[in-house]
């Protein structure tokens, strides 16, 4: 099975680091269960890895559908919404201005347990929120290299691709716990900051460290926090 990917529909977000970029797409409505829409394909994240689910609009003509979250349930991908409307097909257009500050986050996570990772320190637990991410690290005493504050100063670029499991390289994943994919997928789509991080990822991420733009970042106790102005 490819990394996390969905009988239910095909993730678009998980198509080379471009996937990322793409606002809205044509789909066709296979069913509404469990409180949503399951469609052909997707361009909205679900919740899970340690990032939140998208939001948007499901249009059909005049009709606007406010989709709120996505879930995955089984192997079905869920487009979460209060309003269950007998749709064929439409347009899905994700919560653009919201999902940006994600994937800055989440690139923005990334880059900081790779730094930290550096001087010693693992990433146990790692959450991003539009504008807001933690990281729950194996250390009381996080002292932040320099490195740490200036991740968007220094232009690096990003890609994705797909790597078969048993071809992984164990020592450039050192840093993720590879431990915590499910058994079941034998292709793991992997996210490559130039010259800093490669890491299993099945986020959604920009594509230079540039377009994080100005942020902070803390290291209080065993957490690392982090967050854009
Ligand atoms: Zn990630």
């Amino acid at each position: 099975m490819k990394h996390l990917l969905s009988d239910g529909g095909q993730l678009i977000y998980l198509q080379g680091i471009d996937g990322s970029y793409v606002r809205e797409i044509d789909v066709k409505v296979l069913g509404f269960e469990g409180g949503g829409y399951v469609l052909d394909r997707t361009i909205m994240h679900y919740q899970g890895g340690g990032q939140p689910g998208d939001r948007g609009l499901l249009i059909s003509g005049d009709i606007k559908i406010p989709i709120h979250n996505v879930k995955k349930k089984g192997k079905n991908v869920i487009h979460l919404s209060s309003e269950e409307v007998d749709i064929k097909e439409g347009k899905l257009i994700v919560d653009w201005e919201r999902r940006y500050k994600i994937m800055k986050m989440h690139t923005l996570q990334h880059a900081i347990s790779a730094v930290i990772f550096k001087d010693g320190y693992k990433s146990l637990v790692t959450e991003v929120f539009p504008g807001y991410g933690y990281i729950e690290s194996d250390s009381t005493e996080i002292v932040l290299a320099d490195e740490a504050f200036n991740i968007s100063k220094i232009p690096r670029s990003l890609k994705r691709y797909f790597v078969k499991r048993n071809e992984l390289d164990p020592k450039l994943m050192a840093r993720c716990n590879l431990e915590r994919l499910p058994k079941s997928i034998d292709e793991v789509s992997v996210v490559e900051i130039e010259g800093l991080d490669v890491c299993a990822c099945a986020g959604t991420h920009v594509k230079n460290t540039e377009e994080i733009g100005d942020y902070w970042i803390r290291a209080p106790g065993k957490k690392v926090e982090f967050g854009l102005f």
